[in-house]
């Protein structure tokens, strides 16, 4: 229980100013927080460093966090899940996406879930709270992502991808397009998002 409250604190004071994408302008500490809820209250994991990393996860990806700060409070397993599900910033947001699709397989347990919370948070606020700028075309794409992404890991944890799945059922009316399921990555098109 320490350990995770000493992670909320961390990743809080991390994450300071910095806001969700939708209208609402959320803190964006809630978003971290929100996978931690997600995998423990659907999921039913209660697993500390699982909890640890989720509420960490975005840290080195998005904030000024050295992967030694993580590794020196929170220990080697926590920091190598946290790295699992860490984007390189320095490549190009197409190509990040396309990673992630490609890389999902080779995830951890631990990861998987956390990808499956991410998935899951990102998506609601797609949908509960969108970002002004976007246009329902790039709305529709996102959703599509998340679920080329996860496709590549179900059989992780069923309620949380049944929760996955209520939602992009209600994305499908809400946004009024319908899911394609791409057999393979190379049919998937990453044309840049407008
Ligand atoms: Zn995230």
């Amino acid at each position: 229980m320490d350990e995770l409250f000493d992670a909320i604190i961390f990743a809080t004071k991390k994450h300071q100013g910095q806001v969700r994408k939708g209208a609402k302008h959320l803190p964006y500490i809630t978003h971290p927080l929100a996978v931690a809820q997600l995998i423990v209250g659907i999921g039913k994991v209660n697993d500390r460093d699982t909890l640890t990393a989720a509420i960490l996860h975005d840290t080195i990806e998005d904030t000024i966090t050295t992967p030694e700060e993580i590794s020196k409070l929170f220990g080697e397993e926590v920091l190598s899940i946290v790295l699992e599900v860490s984007d390189n910033k320095s490549l190009p947001r197409e190509v990040r996406k396309k990673l992630q699709v490609e890389h999902a397989p080779q995830l951890s347990y631990p990861a998987r879930l956390i990808k499956w919370g991410d998935k899951i948070d990102n998506c609601r606020d797609i949908l509960n709270d969108p970002p002004e700028d976007w246009s329902l075309k790039r709305l529709q794409n996102y959703i599509q992502w998340g679920f080329d992404v996860l496709a590549k890991i179900r059989g992780t944890n069923a309620p949380l991808e049944s929760t996955f799945d209520k939602l992009v059922r209600k994305a499908e009316k809400e946004l009024e397009f319908k899911i394609k399921e791409f057999g393979s990555i190379n049919e998937r098109p990453w044309a840049p998002e407008k």
